[in-house]
């Protein structure tokens, strides 16, 4: 199993950027652990319960509940496959734990790729945010409108804001982005494990240069 790891701040495009590649390779597998944990608040497991209030306020839920997370479903993994980790680690000490979980299962981290965003294009691109509850589709009012305003291209269920996408849940989770998940950036680069990729342009365009970092 190799993994690769998405770094870039909330709106970065993460998400998108990992369903466009998965949608071409059969042989990557695209992990958000922001989809992990919502799907764990909608069942109200146990960490779902716990997680749920850090989630509404924007801050980062404990280090714990992820490795968990993670660390079951990478034991649940099997056969040759790139995961595409999305959204994780978001902190050094998550960096640590996942390296211990790569050397555990015998998996090797290919790269971090950053989607470097300016501030205001993510301010703007997660103010137009709308999922799919039902199938995962991401759209933005503008930038990547459904066919019918609202509603889903793919499945026709209704779209979503999601809860923590409002002004000020926002402007902490940024703040938490800057003060514990850059930091990382930094890390990566010092093992020389960082490719930098402009997140700005067609969706197409940024794509193309993720592959490229990757390749
Ligand atoms: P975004 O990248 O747009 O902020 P995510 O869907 O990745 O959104 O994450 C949503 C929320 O889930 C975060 O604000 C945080 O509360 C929680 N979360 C997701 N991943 C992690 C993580 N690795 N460590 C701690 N909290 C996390
Ligand atoms: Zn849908």
């Amino acid at each position: 199993m190799k993994i690769v790891i998405l770094l870039g701040a909330p709106g970065s495009g993460k998400g998108t950027v990992a369903a466009r590649l998965v949608a071409a390779d059969a042989t990557l597998k695209h992990v958000s652990s922001g989809d992990l944990l919502r799907d764990a608040v909608k069942r109200q497991t146990p960490a779902g319960v716990e997680a749920e209030g850090f989630m509404k306020r924007g801050e980062l839920v404990p280090d714990t509940i992820i490795a968990q997370m993670i660390g079951d479903l990478m034991k649940g993994i099997q056969g040759e496959c790139t995961l595409l980790l999305d959204g994780f680690p978001r902190t050094v000490v998550q960096a640590e734990i996942l390296d211990k979980t790569i050397a555990g299962c015998g998996a090797e981290l290919s790269c971090a790729v950053l989607l470097d965003v300016a501030d205001e294009v993510l301010v703007e691109r997660i103010a137009g945010r709308r999922g799919c509850p039902k199938c995962g589709a991401g759209y933005h009012i503008k930038n990547l409108p459904p066919k019918v305003e609202g509603i889903c291209d793919v499945c026709g269920a209704e779209l979503i804001t999601r809860k923590d996408d409002n002004p000020e849940t926002v402007k902490n989770r940024l703040a938490v982005y800057k003060s514990q998940t850059m930091p990382l950036i930094d890390f990566y680069k010092g093992r020389g494990q960082l490719r930098e990729v402009a997140g700005v342009g067609a969706i197409d365009e940024i794509v193309t240069r993720v592959k490229q970092a990757l390749a």
